[in-house]
């Protein structure tokens, strides 16, 4: 769970504050690629709209407004009125942009790939 979120709409990016005292900084391009709907990501095996590659605009990764979703989510809501994705905490802070979280996910990337060629792309909790 997050301490402290803030929505800068100036600079077009979201800060959070985790209970350990973590603090990640999303900027609005990175977090739009992460949208996790199912009209961004696809459903059913069906692939979504984020999949197809599209150079998003500048309404499309500009952050309007930022809802808490009960305890357990955040939903951006961007310039062209897109607002449906719900992205999880959980789902956050595996996706931190700093430098040591990213170093981290390479490190285990590089060992799943390494150790299973058949992992799901979310892996098993
Ligand atoms: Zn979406
Ligand atoms: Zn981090």
């Amino acid at each position: 769970m997050p301490s402290r979120i803030h929505l800068d709409r100036a600079a077009g990016t979201v800060e959070v504050v985790w209970q350990d005292g973590h603090r990640s900084v999303y900027g609005a391009t990175g977090l739009r690629w992460l949208c996790p709907c199912a009209y961004c990501r696809g459903e059913a095996g069906m692939p979504g709209w984020l999949d197809t590659g599209p150079s998003l605009t500048a309404d499309q990764t500009r952050l309007v407004d930022l809802h808490l979703i009960g305890n357990y989510a955040l939903a951006p809501e961007w310039g062209d009125g897109h607002h449906t994705g719900y992205y999880p905490f959980v789902m956050l802070r595996d996706r931190c942009p700093c430098p040591d979280c990213t170093g981290r996910r390479t490190v285990e990337a590089a060992s799943a790939t390494a150790t299973s060629a058949t992992s799901t792309r979310e892996g098993s909790a």
